[in-house]
């Protein structure tokens, strides 16, 4: 009898990744861009790709894409490195700087990816907790970072939404050795002078990670990209998967970088959103925490999520007030696809909401409010 091939046994225990994507009328739950291209870019997008050859290799520098990049950031084109989402970017950096004997400093509960994507390259993880408000605990990460290889800080912080300032990630870049990579897939939903793009041009050690799946909806195309310092964007060139962004999809990108100001509406109307979604769902876990049936609190966001936490109280137990996993569930029963965070430590009680429209707000506060036995809402901003 042959033997039965088994998987590495250090990844014996991995699962698929499963993003809980059941189909929904509201979908907020992998904060993606709802009100998709305007016609005119996807217009534009779709004649570019009309042109583009299938039986010729894409290039693998991606040339164009690098400079529209570039110029996007002013940066140079050699800067800026393209993977297949920013997932195959965080899986190069573990694949390219970190490794069994540079270990990676997260601070939890962040992006799961990182911790996924160092266990596939055997890179260990120190996990720094972030405080109860989730605000990165400084002094801990300045010095669990002098023995790591990698730092990854998340601003705004998945799931969270809150920032890191650019002032503690120059100290750390200052005081370490260790490559610091910002995480900004979700900067353009951000305030202005959130990012850390500028502390590349004076740092070697730091780089920061953009995507086109979120503001720049994107999310179908697979299209991330990473700005660093030349021996950043070298490494990841060497280590890359050389095709991994296909022809259709840089074509698209390039298209949609170079006619961004058509996104700017939406954009706009996503961040006008968030604090008409925070409010109400603050209001939800006001009532909650009020009637004793529960201890809530909506989380301030730069995001295009919002995170709430509703934990019942034993009262509320006893008169049988739904955990965040069964409202979870009550909510899709009823077309509402939120995501689910109570199961990961730290976020005990937590679902994250995507900033859609207007009307998917009240549509999710309506189902929501239902979920808790609560009445009809007022409606803060109108
Ligand atoms: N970083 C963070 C913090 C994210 O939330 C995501 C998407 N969920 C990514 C990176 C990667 O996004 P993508 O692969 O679609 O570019």
């Amino acid at each position: 009898m042959p033997k039965t091939p088994t998987l590495r046994p250090d990844l014996a225990d991995l699962e698929p990744y499963d993003p809980d994507m059941r189909p929904a009328r509201v979908i907020l739950t992998a904060n993606e861009n709802n009100y998709g291209l305007p016609d005119g870019v996807r217009a534009a997008v779709d004649a570019a790709l009309s042109e583009v050859p299938t039986n010729r290799y894409p290039d693998a520098t991606s040339p164009e894409l690098r400079r529209a990049l570039g110029e996007m950031w002013g940066v140079p084109a050699d800067g800026v490195v393209v993977g297949n989402g920013g997932d195959e970017i965080i899986f190069n950096l573990l694949l390219g700087f970190g490794g069994p004997t540079r270990p990676l400093v997260t601070c939890a509960p962040t992006f799961s990816a990182y911790e996924l994507y160092a266990q596939l390259t055997q890179t260990p993880v120190v996990r720094v907790a972030r405080t109860e408000s989730f605000d990165v605990d400084e002094v801990a990460t300045l010095s669990a970072a002098r023995d790591a290889g990698l730092v990854v800080v998340c601003s705004p912080n998945n799931p969270s939404g809150n920032l890191v300032s650019p002032a503690f990630v120059e100290r750390l870049a200052d005081q370490t050795d260790a490559l610091v990579m910002v995480d900004e897939a979700y900067g353009e939903f951000a305030d202005d002078g959130s990012s850390c793009v500028p502390l590349v041009a004076a740092h070697d050690n730091v780089c920061v990670l953009r995507t086109l799946s979120k503001a720049f909806s994107l999310a179908g195309a697979r299209v991330g990209y990473l700005i660093g310092s030349r021996p950043v964007v070298d490494g990841m060139l060497a280590v890359r998967l050389p095709y991994s962004v296909n022809r259709f999809s840089q074509r698209a990108a390039q298209v949609v970088v170079e006619r961004r100001a058509e996104l700017r509406p939406a954009l706009d109307a996503i961040v006008a959103e968030r604090p008409r979604l925070t409010a109400l769902l603050a209001g939800i876990a006001d009532e909650l925490t009020r009637s004793g049936a529960a201890r809530a609190q909506a989380f301030p966001s730069q995001a295009n999520f919002v995170m709430m936490r509703v934990i019942p109280t034993e009262r509320g137990r006893a008169d049988g007030l739904p955990d965040a996993h069964q409202v979870h569930e009550l909510l899709a029963e009823r077309g509402v696809l939120v995501r689910d965070f109570s199961s990961t430590p730290g976020c005990e009680g937590c679902l994250r909401v995507t900033v859609g429209r207007p009307a998917e707000t009240d549509e999710l506060v309506a189902r929501l409010r239902e979920a808790y036995g609560l009445g009809p809402a007022g409606d803060p901003a109108r």
